[in-house]
């Protein structure tokens, strides 16, 4: 939770009505920022006097002078006002946009309400701040469902050496990022077992995809060292461009048969023993799961981890 210094409550207290308490406004800035870290998109009206072919967005001047950008938060609180025309974009890129405007005093949220709400420059890079460090916190999480659905800096492919694309995870990120990926793939001369390379993201919400290449089971011990490896590299390979959220599918444990009581084991160890190892970076994991198989088994696995079984 943020904690606004009290010298910006006070301006924002003098700009708007008199009544607003200061823990209304410590409430309307929490709200901010769970917007931010949640990724909301906000109503921006733009101008309709913009020469052909430009985009203006409209800005308030306030009695002292001051020139604020402007926003909705909600489809509701856009209805309280006039009709104008609007884009929607994430709250965070407008946040960043205000920041490189040249004499633009701050934000004000929602300006056709009755409480319209302030936030300047200075507090904008606060919340920016903030978000960012939250979104930076060491975490592991288990999550069922589509990787390719994941807004994160990077989702990991289970690939095969060739890189050029096969069925499962594999089919499914390449349908979803589109035909461009194949294109980055066939510059990157396949990929050994173990080892990580990275493409962007293209259609996807993740920016970025680091395929790694499990390995095909065959009860060899040495095969653990090669799935581990696959969780390292892939790790190493997002912290080498600064990333810090990332998922995994459960490599090997499809067409490459890996049983999935190991697999996953091996997965939350490696992922562990790497998150204590970089642990003032800030890395968010989340281990995927496409069916009921690959699910409970991280369940159970969560379970000893908690009561101190696990090792
Ligand atoms: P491998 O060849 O490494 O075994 P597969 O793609 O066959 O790769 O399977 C790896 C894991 O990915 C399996 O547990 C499978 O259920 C899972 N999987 C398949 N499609 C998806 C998807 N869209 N999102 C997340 N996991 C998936």
């Amino acid at each position: 939770m943020l904690h606004p210094s009290t010298d910006i409550i006070m301006n924002a207290q003098q700009f708007f009505a008199a009544d607003q308490s200061e823990a209304n406004l410590v409430k309307l800035l929490h709200a901010v920022s769970v917007m931010l870290q949640e990724g909301a998109e906000v109503l921006i009206p733009t101008a309709d006097n913009a020469p052909e072919g430009q985009l203006l967005l409209q800005t308030q001047t306030t009695e002292s002078g001051l020139e604020y950008m402007t926003a909705y938060s909600s489809k509701e609180a856009y209805e309280q006002g006039e009709p104008c025309n609007v884009i929607s974009r994430p709250l965070l890129n407008y946040f960043e946009a205000i920041l490189q405007m040249d004499g633009i005093a701050g934000i004000i949220f929602n300006p056709a309400s009755p409480a319209p709400f302030n936030i300047q420059n200075r507090m904008i890079k606060e919340l920016l701040a903030d978000a960012k460090k939250n979104k930076q916190q060491n975490a592991i999480s288990v999550w069922r469902g589509d990787i390719t659905t994941l807004d994160c800096d990077a989702i990991v492919n289970a690939a095969n050496s060739t890189l050029l694309g096969g069925g499962g995870v594999d089919g499914a990120i390449h349908r979803a990022a589109g035909p461009q990926l194949l294109e980055e793939c066939k510059t990157l001369g396949g990929c050994p077992t173990g080892a990580a390379k990275i493409t962007y993201g293209y259609n996807l919400p993740a920016s970025y995809i680091i395929h790694t290449v499990g390995p095909i089971y065959n009860g060899k011990v040495e095969q653990r060292l090669e799935l581990a490896d696959c969780y390292k590299n892939s790790l190493d390979l997002a912290r080498k461009h600064h990333l810090h959220s990332i998922a995994f599918p459960a490599i090997s444990t499809g067409a490459y048969a890996y049983p999935v009581d190991e697999a996953a084991r091996i997965a939350l160890l490696t992922c562990t023993e790497w998150i204590n190892a970089n642990a003032d970076y800030g890395m968010s994991v989340v281990l995927t799961c496409f069916n009921n198989g690959v699910y409970n088994a991280y369940l159970e696995l969560v379970k000893k981890a908690q009561n101190g079984e696990l090792d």
